[in-house]
């Protein structure tokens, strides 16, 4: 298991290499590549779709006003964004906010992957049906937000777009509803973990 300063030195070193990257046409257009930032020790990722204009602007994730929901709804739930993990699955703005193409998520997604690795977080937060979708192909956001599912030995748990929230209140009260359950999941997945590791033998009495 890696030292928490090997974590915070690699998720670093990687955070420059998104800085320089030129893999796709996304670095001519882009102000800042956005790589994320946030605790790299943090028990949860949350992971937006990409940057839009305020962060391709400042070259920090989520800082404009889904962004300031979203610290609002960490703050609710005594967390910061200095505690957890914010990012995109791609990190440079496309133009006029149009989706990522195929490719250009293809190009890009080793930095994810490899965060995630680093992280090596408890519980992944897709925010929106793009993210979503990077992790669940196919399904609607507005069936599967608010569920934990387990994809490739990670617990994931979409949640609607605080951008989608602010455009419509139902949807701002279920975003609310289903984030403040986070640090219950996360008090779950923690004793799971440490049953896990401590005594095999009484996994099973956990599912
Ligand atoms: S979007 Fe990703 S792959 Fe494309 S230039 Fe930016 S960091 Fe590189």
């Amino acid at each position: 298991m890696l030292s928490k300063k090997s974590k915070h030195d690699l998720l670093n070193n990687l955070s420059l290499q998104v800085l320089d990257c030129v893999n796709c046409e996304l670095s001519q257009s882009r102000t800042c590549a956005v790589p994320g930032m946030g605790s790299s020790d943090s028990p949860v990722m949350f992971i937006g779709e990409a940057p839009g204009y305020h962060e391709d602007i400042s070259g920090f994730p989520f800082v404009g006003s889904a962004g300031k929901l979203l610290t609002d709804l960490l703050n609710e739930i005594s967390m910061s964004r200095d505690s957890v993990y914010i990012t995109n699955i791609v990190k440079c703005r496309p133009p006029e906010n149009r989706n990522p193409y195929l490719s250009e998520i293809k190009q890009c997604e080793s930095y994810l992957s490899r965060q995630i690795s680093m992280i090596d977080p408890l519980l992944i937060v897709p925010l929106g049906k793009f993210a979503m979708n990077y992790f669940i192909p196919g399904e609607l956001i507005t069936s599967v937000s608010g569920t934990i599912q387990e994809i490739n030995d990670r617990h994931v748990y979409p949640l609607l777009h605080p951008a989608a929230a602010l455009r419509k209140t139902e949807y701002k009260n279920r975003l609310k509803e289903d984030f403040l359950k986070i640090p219950s999941i996360l008090d779950k997945l923690t004793s799971r973990q440490y049953l896990t590791d401590s005594n095999p033998l009484f996994c099973s009495e956990l599912s």
